[in-house]
């Protein structure tokens, strides 16, 4: 169960720690308007520890709006989401606290242009963290080497090519030492011939036991390397499972029109 820690049960300050036992990510009945147009209609769905889920579904599904409940860049309008047991729905939760496990990876790679590559990845270190520079900068270049970008550190992004933005992008959220990382469609901006570089840091990630969510096109990568694929269209879950079963054998005839128009 969420416990305090003793002295410390202000408003807004109580401290839940995470829950061991718990997934990594547990959704229940989550619903999302935006106005009068409610974009996600009832989402239930876990991503366990070490775990990699892949979600695909046609423009306007609700994949980016689901995603962003995750980490509450968007609020939810009702329904619980348990991120390592903790209620983040709840407004007693310190909802930095829960953020600053999560890593997240976008479409466009909103690294700071003005600022090296080092300096993208130490900064929030320094101050959300509040590490050293020294540690900040060690933690920094053994993600750098690990994207394979260890010799462009002094170097500015707009200087690197789209996929090693992304890939700078992905050793910055890393830097933070997340639980677990959130990728929205993490290739699609990029031209095909880099998507590859992108994707095989991933999957090392995920060899490593990275609890991970991605939102992609990527049917080879959700084949390959997810260990659950589901299936959004119209603010709903229509199908989930194994994804080579999933992709082989859909269950439901809206997940074979959308298959057969991607693969
Ligand atoms: P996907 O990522 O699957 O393409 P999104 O989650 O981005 O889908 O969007 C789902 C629906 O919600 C779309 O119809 C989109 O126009 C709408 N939507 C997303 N964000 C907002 C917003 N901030 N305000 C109003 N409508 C939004
Ligand atoms: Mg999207």
């Amino acid at each position: 169960e969420l416990s305090h820690v003793p002295g410390d049960d202000g408003p807004g300050d109580s401290v839940r720690r995470p829950d061991p036992d718990a997934p990594a990510i547990a959704v229940r009945d989550l619903h999302k308007s935006f106005g009068d147009v409610e974009v996600l209609k009832g989402i239930d769905f876990h991503v366990d520890h070490g775990q990699v889920v892949c979600v695909i579904g046609p423009s306007g599904s609700g994949k980016s709006t689901l995603l962003r409940c995750v980490n509450r860049l968007e609020e939810p309008s009702s329904g619980q989401i348990l991120v390592e047991g903790i209620d983040i729905t709840d407004p007693e939760t310190n909802l930095d606290a829960v953020r600053a496990r999560i890593g997240m990876v976008f479409q466009q790679f909103n690294l700071f242009p003005h600022m090296t590559v080092l300096r993208n990845l130490t900064i929030a270190q320094q101050r959300s963290l509040k590490r050293d520079r020294a540690e900040a900068d060690r933690i920094a270049r053994a993600n750098l080497a690990k994207v394979g970008l260890a010799d462009r550190e002094d170097a500015y992004p707009a200087h690197l090519s789209g996929g090693q933005q992304q890939r700078v992008a992905i050793a910055r959220a890393l830097s933070m030492e997340p639980d677990m990382m959130l990728f929205d469609e993490p290739t699609s901006a990029l031209d095909p011939e880099l998507v590859g570089d992108v994707l095989e840091v991933m999957k090392t990630l995920a060899a490593e036991g990275m609890t991970m969510m991605v939102v992609t096109h990527e049917m080879g990568f959700a084949r390959e390397v997810g260990d659950k694929l589901v299936f959004m269209d119209g603010g709903v879950i229509v199908e989930e499972g194994d994804p080579a079963e999933v992709l082989a054998a859909p269950q439901h005839e809206r997940t074979r029109s959308f298959l057969s128009k991607v693969l």
